[in-house]
């Protein structure tokens, strides 16, 4: 498929360069140009821009990154500057929530960063994307391409001040010389004939399956696979790329003690064709493919590696209790059924979950206090904890039930950490399903954000168990449900001993990961993540301890009032 768009491009922008681009396009703000679009990789320029523009448009004062407060406002002449970064929305529609729909209507100019982040905006008069101009040089110069979305006839007066010689035709294919003294492009981009720009390369090795994630800047991207054997290997051939350092990184980052992987070479086919030949440990079932732009992602090809023959999670679990059960304590009481608690650590992998303005990432923190959590658990005599993951990779939500399940789970607690776009939010709060809509729109705001999980952390492969997901959610829920009310009202009690709470009642909506039909379930945002205090807690061992134990004794209080009822075929 071939793509034409007008643009202007700037082949070799240097710091230098970036400055008098950026005087250019002032001179063309507020009017015509008052919503510029700033899109492109992290660390492209982005900031940069926005940065030399504001001091262009007499900006004196600091100048702020958005990063973390979502939006600096500035007074220019003109009248207000409004400086956006909607990278931390966790929901393409949470800028409405945030205030910014009435930034957006109000006069004066609008610098917006990710803006791919969010839907519906009003269009950009003038959208402007970064990228480096050689893979793998993020410090080099840049490359910058100009559009207009909104009136095309703007790109000839953009062009202009951009001091384009005269006699030139905008509609030119030529390359014409700028007075900015970087090389103008006028014309017609087709993106075929470009190379795919590797944008990062990453390895999620864990038991159930080892991940490999290209994160690239091309849709279409054409790719063929090969599965052979003796000895197994599995080949995958990509079409218009050029072997580079940041694809050579892969081979070196595959780990000494990978399941799947034994060793993994790339080199260049053939002229435009990258060839990836990953030597197998195990036969395996690949499955490999693309995942369209999300969050801060770009374009992905996903190769997974799973085991020809799935795990059956309830034998390894079994296996690591032998020991348990037969222990001294076994004879001294009457026979007490052991309880199964599953424990699900929130995202993991490619799915990073929140992260807080010190760099914390939820996927980390809620994986320890999890790993927490079990010890606790686990020192308990007749209880016993299973973690749905148990390293940083990604479990889709609909696995995640599923091991429970397969695992005969008495309850299930998904730890989480919460985010918002005030930092001042703040407290612990307990969900869980709701069968009729949700108890309010913060709860239905966040399971979609939770339920988002999937389409970051990526996966095809659960296609087949989506609809047993399917069948389990048409079997009744309503005595699950109470129960699960139950589980949460003795959570919380205990959590409001060691944090604020965010919410004093118990709140429900729908979220995926909380499905079992058959098994009480909560999701426990532990804290803010935002909110810089408690993003210091998270991360503080001591908070995990008593987080951890405070979850441990709401389950015991739960418990206790409600023993679970003998189970057939596991004791
Ligand atoms: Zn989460």
């Amino acid at each position: 498929m071939i793509v034409d768009r007008s643009c202007i491009r700037f082949n070799s922008v240097d710091e230098q360069r970036l400055g008098a681009l950026a005087a250019a396009i002032g001179s063309l703000c507020p009017k015509p140009v008052s919503i510029i679009s700033l899109r492109g990789h992290l660390g492209s320029g982005k900031t940069t821009f926005a940065r030399a523009l504001l001091r262009a448009l007499g900006i004196e004062s600091r100048i702020k990154s958005p990063s973390f407060s979502v939006a600096e406002q500035y007074e220019a002449t003109f009248g207000p500057i409004h400086h956006l970064d909607l990278y931390r929305l966790d929901r393409p529609d949470a800028w409405r929530a945030a205030g910014l729909r009435e930034i957006l209507s109000a006069e004066g100019l609008c610098l917006i960063e990710w803006p791919e982040r969010a839907e519906g905006l009003p269009a950009a008069d003038l959208d402007i994307l970064f990228e480096w101009a050689q893979e793998g040089s993020p410090e080099g110069p840049r490359r910058i391409t100009l559009q207009t979305p909104k009136d095309p006839a703007l790109l000839e007066q953009l062009a202009r001040v951009c001091k384009q010689p005269a006699g030139a035709e905008p509609s030119d294919r030529r390359e014409l010389l700028l007075g900015l003294g970087a090389t103008l492009l006028i014309g017609l981009v087709s993106r075929p004939a470009r190379a795919v720009d590797v944008l990062g390369v990453r390895i999620w090795p864990a038991s159930d399956y080892t991940r490999v994630t290209i994160e690239h800047d091309t849709a279409d991207l054409v790719f063929r696979t090969q599965l052979l054997t003796e000895p197994d290997r599995l080949v995958v051939d990509i079409d218009g790329m050029t072997l580079n350092p940041t694809l050579r990184e892969l081979v070196a980052r595959v780990a000494n003690n990978d399941p799947y992987i034994a060793a993994l070479r790339v080199g260049q086919f053939k002229p435009g064709v990258v060839r990836m030949v990953f030597d197998l440990r195990q036969p395996i079932r690949p499955q490999v493919y693309s995942m369209p732009p999300v969050a801060q992602y770009r374009h992905r090809l996903v190769v997974d590696l799973l085991p020809a023959q799935e795990q059956d999670p309830l034998m390894s679990f079994l296996q690591s209790y032998e020991q348990k059960k037969s222990g001294p304590n076994a004879g001294d009481a009457p026979v007490q059924r052991l309880v199964t608690i599953a424990l699900d650590p929130g995202h993991g992998g490619e799915d990073p979950g929140a992260i807080g303005k010190r760099g914390t990432r939820e996927k980390d923190v809620v994986l320890r206090m999890a790993q927490a959590l079990k010890k606790e658990i686990d020192a308990q005599p007749a209880m016993r904890a299973y973690l749905t993951r148990d390293a940083d990779y990604f479990v889709p939500l609909g696995k995640r039930v599923e091991k429970a399940r397969r695992v005969r789970a008495d309850l299930f607690v998904s730890i989480h950490a919460d985010a918002w776009v005030s930092p001042k939010a703040q407290g612990s709060s307990v969900y869980v399903l709701s069968e009729h809509g949700a108890t309010s729109a913060a709860a239905r705001w966040m399971a979609r954000k939770e339920n988002e999980s999937d389409k970051i952390g990526g996966f095809s492969w659960i296609s087949q168990d989506r609809q047993l997901a399917q069948t389990l959610l048409d079997m009744s829920t309503t005595a699950q449900i109470k129960d699960s009310i139950r589980l949460a009202r003795a959570v919380l009690g205990e959590i409001g001993d060691i944090n604020s709470l965010h919410k004093r009642q118990v709140e429900q909506a729908g979220f995926a990961v909380l499905k079992a039909p058959d098994i009480p379930s909560v999701l426990v945002e532990t804290a803010f993540i935002s909110n810089p205090e408690e993003e210091l807690r998270l991360r503080d061992d001591r908070y995990q301890q008593q987080m951890a134990k405070a979850l441990l004794r709401g389950i015991r209080r739960y418990l206790a009032q409600n023993p679970p009822l003998s189970k057939s075929g596991l004791t």
